[in-house]
């Protein structure tokens, strides 16, 4: 692999991950994060705000030269998770864990931004390093949006990197056009009459609505929409009723819908109500549905995914490069990337040798740290191509 990294340079970055890995915090509660990060920041004289969006930083870092503006993110916010690896920096917080990898973002971030404050001089335009908090809950790009990170200067192109589990360790995923899906949720509440089991007669059963409605859902997918486009509805929770003879007043479920194309995406409310009433009315129960909204699909631009691949295999070489990476997962970068064009990047993270096999978001998540320095190499290397193109 190729690096501008120093050994040293490298061994901070590694350190700097353990030290957040070891100390997590929930979304918009990033605060000894976000101080570690202003600290740095303020240490390298890199002008910046803080509190944007409760605990995010924008930092900018002006180039000697004109030029365009790039906006390079990381997310901070860890997971209600509790950690199960032995790890000596493991999560010294009950509960809590970087179960997604956000601590290798934020350290990757901060070492491109020691980086470009030594390559200022020669820097062509304006680098934005956004540190934002809550992706996980959602809110936070949208919180930083609306406290004015994509104005004053208004960037022309924002890039962000994902450690990835599905990768191994070397290989990166650089794709065009649709990479991570929208994230909806549904709620759904059934109303039926309740009875005696042993007298369904006398009543009106919403488990039965209940059952029938899951299964025609699955409808939309293999029946509704094309077989060339993705959808998946997943029913996650269900809920109903209080003992094993009595037919209940109600019945609760709540789930996810994913989709990547927008046409779809925006159909899919439609669709779900019309199956949910439909087929709880025909069974005599009445429905009522709370459709809710959370990332918009993440979709890259394909000139920026150009600039982002070209960075990537000067780093890790064309055979490690992939194009096909998708996942139907989501991400609130989608919020950068519905106002600018821009491009997110997949690192591979696992390393089957040495067991960091697990999934995101699982007790047992950990990655091959070599990750970390070609993370950093290459979200650098893409914001200053973009620069200089
Ligand atoms: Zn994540
Ligand atoms: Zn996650």
């Amino acid at each position: 692999m190729s690096s501008t990294f120093t050994p040293a340079e490298v061994e901070d970055l590694i350190q700097i991950r353990r030290d957040l890995h070891a100390h997590p915090e929930l979304a918009f509660e990033e605060v000894r994060t976000s101080g570690i990060v202003a600290e740095r920041l303020r240490a390298l004289g890199i002008e910046m705000r803080t509190g944007v969006g409760k605990t995010g930083i924008v930092a900018t870092v002006k180039g000697g030269r004109p030029g365009k503006t790039v906006l390079l993110r990381a997310d901070m916010d860890a997971l209600p998770i509790q950690e199960e690896n032995q790890a000596p920096y493991r999560s010294q917080v009950q509960g809590k864990m970087h179960a997604c990898g956000h601590d290798c973002h934020t350290s990757i971030l901060l070492a491109i931004s020691q980086k470009l404050a030594q390559q200022a001089a020669s820097l062509p335009g304006t680098v934005k390093l956004c540190f934002q908090p809550a992706e996980e809950t959602g809110g936070g790009a949208v919180a930083m949006i609306e406290e004015g990170v994509l104005e004053n200067p208004k960037p022309d192109a924002a890039f962000g990197i994902h450690v990835w589990q599905n990768l191994d360790l070397g290989k990166v995923g650089v794709t065009s056009g649709p990479f991570m899906a929208a994230v909806d949720e549904f709620t759904v509440t059934v109303a039926g009459k309740g009875s005696h089991a042993a007298m369904p007669h006398y009543g009106v059963d919403p488990v039965v609505a209940l059952a029938h409605i899951v299964t025609a859902l699955q409808t939309i997918a293999s029946r509704q929409v094309s077989p060339l486009k993705e959808v998946v509805i997943s029913v996650t929770q269900i809920r109903a009723g209080s003992a094993f003879n009595i037919i209940p007043e109600n019945a609760w479920m709540n789930g996810t819908a994913r989709v990547f194309d927008p046409e779809v995406w925006k159909e899919l409310p439609g669709r779900f109500a019309r199956v949910v009433r439909g087929v709880a009315e025909s069974l005599g129960c009445r429905a009522e549905i709370d459709y809710r909204r959370h990332n918009h699909p993440t979709i890259n631009d394909p000139r920026m995914a150009a600039i982002a691949r070209a960075a990537a295999i000067e780093v890790v070489g064309a055979d490690n490069v992939r194009d096909d990476v998708r996942t139907m997962g989501g991400e609130d970068f989608s919020a950068f990337l519905k106002q600018l064009p821009g491009c997110f990047i997949a690192i591979g993270s696992r390393n089957e040798s040495r067991g960091l096999i697990h999934e995101h978001q699982q007790p047992r998540f950990d990655v091959d740290e070599r990750c970390l320095e070609i993370g950093a190499e290459i979200l650098l290397r893409t914001g200053r191509r973009f620069l200089e193109a």
